[in-house]
This record gives C-alpha cells, structure tokens and sequence, in this order.
C-alpha cells in the first residue's frame, strides 16, 4: 500500500510530506484509513530525540482514529466501514504474563510492544510509522472499538493521554472522595481532571498558567492552585491522597512530595529525563509512594473509551490542518499553556498537494513484526 504522512528524517528538521509502503493486510490484521490524529507531547520528544531512543525517519502519531478498509483472513472483530482507535501499541508477545494480564504495554517478551512508531521499545533496528499517515495496518488485538456515543474527532486524545492518566488511578486505586491532584494541565492533565472527577474523586489543578484557570474550573476541577505562588503551594501541603504529575520536563519534584498525605502516591508520567536532587526525608516520614506508569493495556484502553462515552467525557481539543502541525510541535515546546490537545483532521493530508501530485520524501518501508501467537 503506498502511504503518505509528515515524518522527518534527524531531530532538528521540520516534518515535511513522505511516502513509504505498508505490506498489506497479512491474516489476522485490519487495515485502517485515518480520519484524526491527536498530537502529543511524547511526538515532541521523539522527534527531538530526548530520550535518546529516536529511529530515522520518524513519523509520529499514536492517537489515530480511522475507518477499517480491509480486514485479513480470521478478523472476525472488525469489519470494512467500522470506526476503529489505535493508540500506543500495535503488536507484543502475546504470551508473556503482563501480555495475558492485558498489560501489554509492559510486555517482557523477546522485543517487548512494538510501539505504534518508533519501532519495538528495545529498539532492534527496525522502525514503524504511526498516525500522522494516511493508512495504518495493526493486528486485531491492538484495534480499539469506538462506542457510537464518541464523535470521531474526540477519539485520539483518550488513546493515549485517557489511558495514560487512567491506568494509575486505577492500578493506584483511586477512591471515591479521595483528592486527587494534577501537575501540568495540557493533554493529559486536562484528561486526568475530567477522568478523576468521572471516578468521584475531588481533584485540584496545579498549573503554572493562571490563564487557564476558568478552563479548567469548567472542566470540572474542584479547586486550582498555581504552582508557581509558593504561598498557594503551602496552602495546599500535605493534602493529597494521589498525584498525577504530567509535568514533560526536568523540574523540581521536592514541592510535589510535600503536597501528599501520609500513604499516598505520587505518580510521574510526563518528565522521563531527570529529576534535579531531592530528599527522601519526606516520602519516609509519609509512606508515601513515588511512582512511574506507562500508558495502559489494551483491555484498559477500551475501557477508558468506553467511561468517557458512558460519563460523556470529551477531550478539550482544537482541530488543525496537517500544514500546521510544525506550529503545534513549538506551541508544545514553549510549554502549551493556552490549547490543551490538539487533533489533525487528516481530511488535510488525504487533499494534501504533496499527496495529489505525489510530491513527497520516499522513505525506507517501516516493519510491524509478525502476527504470531494468536490463540
Ligand atoms: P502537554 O505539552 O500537552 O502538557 C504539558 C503541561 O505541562 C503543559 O500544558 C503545562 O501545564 C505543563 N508544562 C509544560 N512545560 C512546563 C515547564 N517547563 N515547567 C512546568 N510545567 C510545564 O503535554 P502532554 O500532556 O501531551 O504530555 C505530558 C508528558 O507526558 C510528556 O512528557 C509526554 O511525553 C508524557 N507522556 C507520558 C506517557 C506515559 O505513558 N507515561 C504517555 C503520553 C505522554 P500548565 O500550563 O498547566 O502549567
């Protein structure tokens, strides 16, 4: 299948039109024309190259909702005309203990999950492209069914920042009329508010931007605090049952830990580079529990799709033609303090001039793996 999409080929090139070839549709995988793709910050740092993980080219996007246009021999799941999600994670051992816990994304088989791009998570040299593409194929078991209630445009951002915030409240298990709080209210942080209020918890917002304020009180937040007035900060000390802390980069953690209450749980998902140094002192005293979480599994993720449908969660996005999406990666790296998440209407790509008169970069074909171990 000959595809287009935006990748780039080192970490300081703007992303710009390619094309490649996807094998088709082998048994057991289900091919997916993509109509949205949000836009997270992780695409940021990959294509930056932050965590010095980066495959060339990379073509990002790993919050894609679509229409299946074809399924292979024994998908008996999906059917051509079905609107479908992928997120993170398109294929994994299958065999493993995390894989047959539905914890795919923690998979400890031979690659662990090949992620949606950016290849296998122990790189092995081969690569994968992702969503900000015109057609995906994916196996089965990694194809995300969208309730009726979800309007396509909305679908993206759950696949990736929902899960993501999800997966530690619920693995954390996350009381109704505990307090929760949220750290950097972006893409995921705006989920984690709307999410935990769904759950019944009392949430608070912790955000540099005091012009989001009324945004985030519609949102449903109960009550925010701006990081950066040390006497707000105080205020706020030790109250707390959970964090989520979505904050991207190295900052310091130490004003974080002294907002929990003894026995609570401090869970970073955004920055993955470094902490700056901190005392433990606090965390001992407290029993408190610092943590990490990877997005979530496949059961999970539906089931994340599934809430926001029934509690008619809908993420706070701003629609973008693919043009723009070089603007939507500086907006992010200047700290997205006005837009939560944006989304692509890959509609723009589809009518795109470098894909009618095929005006795009050739890149090498990217490599999904095997469909194995289907039971
Ligand atoms: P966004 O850019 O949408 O939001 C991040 C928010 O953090 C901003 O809106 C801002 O909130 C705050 N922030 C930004 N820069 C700074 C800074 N320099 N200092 C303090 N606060 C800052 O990012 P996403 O929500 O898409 O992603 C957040 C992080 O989570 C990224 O690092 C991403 O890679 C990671 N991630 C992790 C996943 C996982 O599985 N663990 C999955 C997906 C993403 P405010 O204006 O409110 O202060």
């Amino acid at each position: 299948m000959k595809i287009f999409g935006f990748g780039t080929k080192s970490a300081d090139e703007k992303l710009a039109p390619v094309f490649f070839e996807r094998k088709g549709v082998s048994p057991g995988e289900v091919a997916i024309e993509i109509t949205h793709c949000g836009i997270c910050h992780s695409d940021l740092h990959q294509i930056r190259n932050d965590w010095d993980n980066t495959l060339y080219p990379c073509v990002p996007g790993h919050e894609i909702m679509g229409v299946v246009s074809e399924v292979g021999e024994g998908v008996s799941k999906y059917k051509k005309g079905d609107r479908v999600g992928v997120g993170c994670m398109i294929n994994s051992c299958q065999e493993c203990d995390p894989c047959k816990a539905g914890e795919e994304n923690y998979c400890d088989g031979p690659k662990s999950c090949t992620l949606t791009y950016n290849g296998p998570k122990k790189a092995d040299g081969s690569n994968t492209y992702g969503g900000y593409t015109t057609q995906i194929v994916v196996r089965d078991e990694f194809v995300l069914r969208v309730p009726d209630a979800l309007e396509s445009e909305y679908v993206g951002p759950i696949l990736c920042a929902g899960i993501t915030v999800y997966a530690p409240m619920k693995h954390w298990n996350l009381k109704e009329g505990q307090t929760l709080g949220v750290a950097g209210i972006g893409g995921l942080g705006h989920m984690a508010i709307k999410i935990g209020k769904a759950l019944g918890a009392e949430v608070v917002a912790f955000t540099r931007s005091a012009s989001k304020r009324d945004q985030i009180l519609e949102m449903g937040a109960d009550k925010v605090v701006i990081s950066t007035d040390e006497d707000q900060m105080n205020e706020a000390a030790q109250s707390l049952d959970m964090m989520i802390n979505t904050i991207p980069v190295s900052h310091d953690i130490a004003p974080y830990i002294s907002l929990m209450r003894p026995n609570s749980a401090l869970i970073v998902v955004g920055n993955m580079i470094s902490f700056p140094e901190f005392s433990p002192g606090p965390l001992v005293f407290n029993r408190i529990t610092l943590a990490g979480s990877l997005i979530g599994g496949i059961p999970e993720t539906q089931e994340v799709l599934d809430l926001c449908a029934e509690h008619d969660i809908r993420p706070s996005i701003k629609m973008i033609g693919i043009d723009e999406v070089n603007d939507v990666l500086d907006v992010l790296e200047k700290g997205n303090d006005g837009d939560f998440r944006h989304v692509i209407d890959m509609a723009t790509l589809h009518n795109h001039e470098a894909v009618k008169n095929e005006k795009a970069a050739e890149i090498a074909d990217p490599n999904r793996g095997a469909v194995v171990n289907r039971a």
